[in-house]
């Protein structure tokens, strides 16, 4: 890895593993010639026990800045020198940018890129019931931002119990719970477990959604994600998925690194196209 980080151009890149898949590198090469920023942006794929030492070289070489994706997230938090506060919530980083005395700053945009999606696709959750499946990383980088926006209710449900209430406290439960609530379903419904990458579904009363339902999912695909299907096979009145998250993520990555937030419109319509 740090064989290719030449010293002439400012380098930065997505690591993860896998990593072949991600639109990381498309996004920000449209940032980049969008906004006349001189920078390239490629893919590291590195295995768990590589990670520490090849994001080390990296920097010491002069790279710039990393997204990190999964399952490097915590690690990527242990490695920084400093966490934003934000990233310190979480307890997990996708973003890691090297300051001018060559520490390394980690912080996490997912919140706010979820936050920058709904916004942009006019969903708002003020005074809004809002469940999120899953209590993993993601839940943790989105929880807060959420919170901030003052839903009406917020509650986080999962497969583990303790994950749950550990995140949400009394409003954490496991999917079997839900069933018993008298007061379904949800206005806004978020699903932020891993299973769509199995191609499944948490097992959940469909009755969480209905007609009034925006249902939101983390993960994407083409043209849909088993949750997307899902919800809209069970009366969701509107799905969405999490592309525009990613493309808004990148953005305040993009800000954090080069101290310009692009324009999303145009990596919003490639990303789907
Ligand atoms: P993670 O930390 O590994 O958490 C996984 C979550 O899925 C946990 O809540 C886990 O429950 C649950 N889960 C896993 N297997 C399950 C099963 N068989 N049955 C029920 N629940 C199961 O993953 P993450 O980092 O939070 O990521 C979650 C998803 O969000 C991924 O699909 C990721 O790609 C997506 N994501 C998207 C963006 C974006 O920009 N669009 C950003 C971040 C993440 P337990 O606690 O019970 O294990």
């Amino acid at each position: 890895m740090q064989n290719s980080v030449a010293r002439s151009i400012d380098r930065y890149g997505v690591v993860g593993h896998p990593v072949a898949h991600s639109r990381s590198p498309m996004i920000h090469a449209m940032f980049a010639a969008a906004t006349g920023q001189n920078l390239v942006y490629d893919r590291y794929d590195l295995a768990p026990d590589d990670f520490t030492r090849e994001v080390g070289a990296f920097f010491a070489a002069g790279g710039r800045g990393l997204n990190v994706t999964v399952p490097h997230k915590e690690t990527a938090a242990r490695l920084a020198d400093e966490l934003t506060p934000r990233a310190r919530l979480a307890g997990a980083v996708n973003t890691l940018a090297r300051l001018d005395d060559g520490r390394i700053l980690g912080d996490n945009t997912d919140g706010a890129g979820l936050m920058a999606d709904l916004h942009r696709l006019g969903c708002d959750i003020t005074d809004k019931r809002v469940l999120i499946l899953g209590a993993g990383g993601a839940t943790r980088g989105i929880l807060g931002p959420l919170r901030d926006r003052r839903p009406a209710e917020l509650i986080v449900a999962n497969r583990t119990a303790e994950r749950a209430r550990e995140l949400a406290g009394h409003s954490g439960c496991v999917y079997e719970a839900l069933a018993t609530r008298k007061d379904l379903p949800f206005d806004v419904v978020i699903h932020a477990t891993s299973l769509g990458l199995e191609g499944k579904v948490p097992a959940v009363t469909a009755k969480i959604v209905g007609p009034g339902t925006f249902a939101y999912d983390l993960g994407y695909g083409k043209p849909e994600t088993p949750f997307t299907r899902w919800a809209t096979e069970h009366g969701a009145g509107r799905v969405a998925q999490g592309i525009g998250m990613l493309v808004e993520q990148a953005a305040e990555s993009f800000l954090l690194w080069r101290g310009l937030r692009p324009d999303t419109t145009a990596a919003h319509r490639a990303v789907i196209a």
